[in-house]
C-alpha cells in the first residue's frame, strides 16, 4: 500500500483525475491511499491566508512558508516519509524510471505550487525532490501531481488487471510499445497485420518485438543509447 499526501490550494482540481479508472480501482483494492489536503486549512487569520506578495516587487503572489511548514510537520509527526516532492517546471523531468522507483515507496508528500510559485525556503529546507512534467509552464502543480500519481499507481502490482500489461507499455525496457489493433480485422479495406490473426504466439511476439524496436529507432532513437 502506497500513501500519497497531496498539498494544494485547489483540491477540486485534483479530485476528478484521481477518482476514476485505474487509480480509483487501486484505491478500492487498498493498494493506494491518496489524501488531499487543502493548504488553506493551515492558513493564517480570518482569510486563512496562504499566499503573499513577493519580496522585490515582482508581479504575482507567492505561497507562504508558514502554512506549508505546518502541514508538512504535522504529516511527518504521523509517519515517516520517503520523499517530499515539489512539482516545479525547473525540476527533474519526469520519466518512467522516476515513476518506477517512486512506485516502490510507502509514503510520499507532493506539494503543488500555484501563482508565481512558492517561497524558496520551502524548497531549500523541506523539499527532497523536485519534478517537472515538461519544459512548459502550467498555472498550478495540481495537474502535474495528478500525472505523477497516475504514472506511479498504475505500476503497483494488482492495479492493472493484467499484471504484465504495465510492463509491456512504452518506456519499460527503453522501448516504445508495438501498435495494437482490435476488431474488426478489416475496415474500409484497412487491414490488421496478418501475423496478429495467425494465432501463433511465437510469431506474434517476434513481430511485436521488431515493431517496438523499429518504432523506437524511428521515433525516440535516444532511448536506444
Ligand atoms: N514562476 C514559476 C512558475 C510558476 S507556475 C517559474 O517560472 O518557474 C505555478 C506552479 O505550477 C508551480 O509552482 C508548479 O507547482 C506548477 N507547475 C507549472 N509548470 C509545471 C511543470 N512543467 N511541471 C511541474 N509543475 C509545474
Amino acid at each position: 500500500m502506497i500513501r500519497i499526501d497531496i498539498i494544494t490550494v485547489l483540491p477540486e482540481l485534483l479530485e476528478s483525475p484521481l477518482s476514476h479508472s485505474i487509480v480509483q480501482r487501486a484505491k478500492d483494492k487498498g493498494l493506494a491511499n491518496i489524501v488531499i489536503h487543502n493548504l488553506r486549512d493551515y492558513g493564517k487569520g480570518k482569510y486563512r491566508q496562504t499566499d503573499d506578495y513577493s519580496f522585490g516587487g515582482d508581479a504575482g503572489m507567492v505561497i507562504m512558508i508558514e502554512p506549508v511548514y505546518k502541514i508538512i510537520s504535522k504529516l511527518k509527526n504521523e509517519r515517516q516519509y520517503d520523499e517530499v516532492i515539489y512539482m516545479s517546471p525547473d525540476g527533474t523531468l519526469l520519466d518512467q524510471s522516476i515513476s518506477n522507483s517512486l512506485s516502490l515507496k510507502s509514503n510520499l508528500i507532493i506539494l503543488c505550487g500555484h501563482y508565481k510559485g512558492i517561497d524558496h525556503r520551502i524548497r531549500e529546507h523541506l523539499i527532497t525532490k523536485e519534478i517537472s512534467v515538461g519544459d512548459y509552464v502550467l498555472s498550478g502543480g495540481e495537474i502535474p501531481a495528478a500525472i505523477l500519481c497516475d504514472s506511479i499507481i498504475r505500476l503497483i502490482p494488482g492495479a492493472i488487471s493484467d499484471e504484465t500489461s504495465a510492463l509491456s507499455d512504452s518506456f519499460q525496457d527503453n522501448l516504445l510499445a508495438p501498435p495494437v489493433y482490435t476488431r474488426p480485422a478489416s475496415f474500409n479495406g484497412w487491414e490488421v497485420p496478418k501475423v496478429l490473426l495467425s494465432g501463433n504466439p511465437k510469431l506474434i511476439r517476434e513481430w511485436q518485438e521488431s515493431q517496438s524496436f523499429e518504432r523506437t529507432k524511428k521515433l525516440r532513437p535516444n532511448l536506444l543509447k
